[in-house]
């Protein structure tokens, strides 16, 4: 995958998931020389390499996409009339090869993989250079798209972790796959254009219900999640597992990210040993374990303005929207593992503003991940496939306007990124106006 390096860059993005990949994708389509580098062998981060299934919400109220960009590319199928109504899933396999063309076709952008960003070089709030096995990459603006904070947290930028109480985060869950599922032993049938529906789902895991209520009842397992939670792949042969729970993991810690993986797949077997009595899984090969544990949050930076639950449970409109969402408040409990979901009341969506993109101690570094300025509350609703997707593009396209000025991420305005943004496809609100080539 990676192409003729060149250390120079206009924007560099650190971390290849969802966020990372969106926001190379919007530098380079916006015209900046760009490079992503990730630590993996393999790009795609938590959607690809700890698979979730679900595309969660990406519309309004009323059925509005409001996360379109590069999303839509990403995922087609689901941009359909009415498709909001239907339990949407994808699979992993089919979005990294997406992932991977649509990288492949922008010009000017270089991928690197395998190429783990250790440290920075600083000059007052500004990162000259990342410092990578193979030497320095130099770049105008920087991406923090590493998910976990790390690019920021290792340039002196402020951070928060976890809950305010005590600092502990959402558990993390090893998610798993399981083929050649015969659904019509749920009593679904798949033939059906239209079978997957929420109610489905449901009939389906209600069925599954017993045997992990038995399993909790010997006391066999230590999950302590109650439900059954599971998305079918869109053509009806496998089912994805998103069903164990490990509390207490700092997910920036690598000695503490190793032992729960140890306690998931612990749970994994468990629950499986269990479920796997259901006639449904007869025909059922051996389950594929995600590679990486699933983490749900890490280091949130703090930047010019720190989104709060309240601003998402108010539908906030900012002069500086960028991005939006459209997604729950669900912040899975840290003790418990059990997760409230709370709706977006109203229009059913809020805007993400741009300065939630800039640390506030950082002067040419962009937030593109879900570790963007906000409180643990409503992380718990932004950091979903959809909106990062949307947070992504839109940092790289501010990152690419910004290496036109300076490398200053606070040169520009929300207007001329949102105009941009346009050119690719993606929703916004509020006035578009091209950014002057130069300063009048
Ligand atoms: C169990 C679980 C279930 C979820 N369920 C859903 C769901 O159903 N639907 C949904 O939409 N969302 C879901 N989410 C949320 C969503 O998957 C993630 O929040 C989102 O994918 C995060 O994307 P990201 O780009 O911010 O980070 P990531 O995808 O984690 O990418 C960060 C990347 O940065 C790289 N990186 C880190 N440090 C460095 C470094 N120093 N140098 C170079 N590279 C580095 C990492 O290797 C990684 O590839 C779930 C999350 C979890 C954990």
């Amino acid at each position: 995958m990676n192409k003729q390096e060149n250390k120079f860059y206009q924007v560099a993005v650190i971390g290849g998931g969802v966020g990372g990949v969106s926001a190379a994708l919007g530098a380079a389509r916006a015209g900046a020389k760009t490079v992503l580098i990730e630590k993996s062998k393999e790009i795609g981060g938590t959607g690809i390499h700890s698979p979730v299934g679900l595309v969660c919400t990406y519309c309004d109220a009323n059925d509005r996409p409001i996360n379109r960009g590069v999303h839509e590319e990403y995922v087609p199928y689901i941009y359909r009339p009415n498709g909001p109504r239907y339990c949407q899933t994808y699979d992993e396999k089919d979005l990294l090869e997406r992932y991977k063309t649509l990288l492949a076709a922008e010009e000017n952008l270089t991928v690197l993989t395998d190429t783990a960003v250790s440290s920075v070089v600083k000059t007052g709030k500004r990162i000259k250079a990342v410092v990578t096995p193979s030497g320095l990459v130099t770049a105008d603006v920087f991406i923090d798209s590493t998910a976990e904070g790390f690019l920021s947290a290792a340039a002196g930028a402020t951070f928060e972790k976890g809950r305010p109480i005590d600092g502990i985060m959402q558990p993390a869950t090893l998610t798993f796959r399981v083929d050649n599922v015969d659904f019509s032993a749920f009593d679904l049938d798949i033939k059906d254009p239209e079978w997957l529906t929420w109610e489905n789902m449901e009939k389906m895991w209600a069925q599954m219900q017993p045997y992990f209520d038995d399993l909790h009842k010997r006391g066999a397992t230590s999950n302590p999640r109650e439900g059954i939670l599971c998305f079918p792949d869109r053509f009806g042969t496998t089912l994805l597992f998103n069903q164990t729970c490990v509390r207490n993991v700092d997910s920036t810690s690598e000695a503490s990210v190793a032992e729960a993986r140890i306690e998931g797949e612990k749970q994994v077997h468990e629950f499986w040993a269990a479920v796997k009595e259901h006639p449904a899984f007869r025909n059922s090969g051996p389950i594929k374990i995600s590679p990486r544990l699933g983490l749900r949050e890490g280091r949130r930076i703090m930047g010019d303005y720190v989104l709060t639950a309240e601003d998402c449970l108010a539908e906030a409109r900012f002069e500086d929207m960028v991005a939006a969402c459209g997604y729950f408040i669900d912040v899975h409990d840290p003790d418990t593992g059990l997760a409230e979901l709370i709706r977006i009341p109203g229009s059913g969506y809020y805007h993400i503003p741009y300065r939630c993109l800039i640390p506030r101690d950082l002067d040419n570094t962009l937030l593109g991940s879900r570790c963007i300025s906000g409180t643990h509350e409503a992380h718990g609703s932004y950091r979903v496939m959809s909106s990062v997707s949307a947070i992504g593009q839109a940092a790289g396209v501010a990152a690419a306007l910004s290496s036109r000025r300076e490398g200053d991420v606070r040169k520009i305005n929300a207007e001329w990124i949102r105009h941009e943004l346009q050119k690719q496809n993606q929703f916004t609100e509020g006035p578009a106006s091209p950014m002057p080539e130069k300063d009048a």
